[in-house]
């Protein structure tokens, strides 16, 4: 099933954790001192990525969640 990614830039203190952890998920805007979401859905595949990122994220601003009903 896929997950749902998605990242609140305001809370983001580029600390860029994520893009380590995930690189087919993030990016890193240089200028802007931020992580850039490359995908908002993410399939099996990217699933314990998509997760460790989040989790490793200091400034908590990573959400992955299952689809709705
Ligand atoms: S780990 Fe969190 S604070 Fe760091 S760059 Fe990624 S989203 Fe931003």
């Amino acid at each position: 099933m896929p997950l749902h990614v998605t990242f609140d830039p305001a809370k983001c203190q580029g600390y860029a954790n994520c893009l380590i952890e995930a690189p087919e998920i993030w990016d890193f805007d240089e200028d802007q001192n931020r992580a850039v979401l490359r995908l908002t859905v993410v399939d099996d595949r990217l699933r314990a990525k998509a997760e460790s990122s989040a989790r490793c994220c200091p400034a908590q601003a990573i959400r992955v969640e299952e689809p709705g009903p």
